[in-house]
């Protein structure tokens, strides 16, 4: 089997509003599928976090590394592009695109081996998990109405972020997470994004820390990305003083990327 033809389609169209500082319309594209072709009719799906025009660049400088490769060596292959293209920006657009290529080749052994891609990768740990729905933030009513709603589909743990936490004042961000609180009732696993990946961010290490010990009292289950995505040394001091456990990483790319945030214990959830 033979890779024949790489494509990227950007999503557009229902993009929601999230409370970024510029914030995005409905049809701007920030998610990309990648599609893989082989000459044998298989094809295989990825996606990647970014804008379209960024996965079509790098799939046309890729081109000639992946054209006539072999799909059922995903990690080879991979490896391949990466290896190739160390002076092209790596951890940028160009790793992005590889990251979806990778998801688009798995995908392709799953289907010519009949097997899920958990087991493929060397086996499925549990059967069952409890998945979380994931909500943008708003204003109090309009949030528990819209929990409300979610918890009739049967979820039992929730994720708010975004919208107006962190942005407005601390008042309504305690406001926001009560509501939602007694919204999904004590039972329900809630937790928290302030999404501070977002650009001038404007709050630091004492409001993460003062937030903290706020979501402790409503029994939040993680307090994710509370921090700008390069403040590694906040990270450390938040995690080592906050109540609640602190998720984040979300902007890193290449495993690489992650060492010096694990080595320095800076998250409890990456
Ligand atoms: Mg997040």
């Amino acid at each position: 089997m033979k890779i024949t033809a790489m494509k990227a389609a950007g999503l557009r169209g229902m993009t929601p509003e999230g409370g970024w500082a510029n914030e995005i319309r409905p049809d701007d594209c920030i998610h990309t599928l990648v599609v893989v072709y082989t000459d044998e009719g298989v094809t295989g799906w990825g996606s990647a976090f970014t804008n379209d025009l960024l996965v079509q660049g790098a799939l046309q400088v890729l081109e000639p590394l992946f054209l006539g490769e072999n799909p059922l060596e995903p990690s080879r292959v991979s490896e391949k592009l990466h290896a190739n293209t160390f002076w092209m920006g790596r951890g940028g657009s160009i790793t992005h695109a590889i990251s979806g290529i990778d998801i688009a080749l798995w995908d392709i052994f799953g289907k010519v081996t009949g097997q899920p891609v958990g087991r493929l990768l060397g086996g499925r740990y549990r059967e069952r998990i409890r998945p979380y729905a994931s909500l943008l933030m708003e204003e109090p009513i309009p949030l528990a109405e819209h929990l409300h709603a979610i918890q009739e589909l049967g979820f039992r743990a929730f994720k708010i972020g975004w919208g107006p936490f962190g942005r407005q004042n601390f008042a309504l961000d305690e406001k926001i997470v009560r509501s939602a609180r007694e919204a999904v009732g004590s039972d329900a696993l809630l937790m928290v994004d302030a999404g501070a990946s977002d650009a001038f961010w404007r709050q630091g290490y004492k409001w993460a820390l003062r937030t903290a010990h706020m979501l402790k009292d409503y029994g939040v289950e993680w307090f994710e990305e509370p921090l700008p995505p390069d403040n590694l040394s906040d990270y450390i001091l938040l995690r080592n003083n906050s109540s609640v456990p602190i998720a984040g990483g979300e902007v890193l790319t290449r495993r690489q990327s992650f060492i010096p945030w694990l080595r320095n214990a800076a998250f409890d959830i990456v």
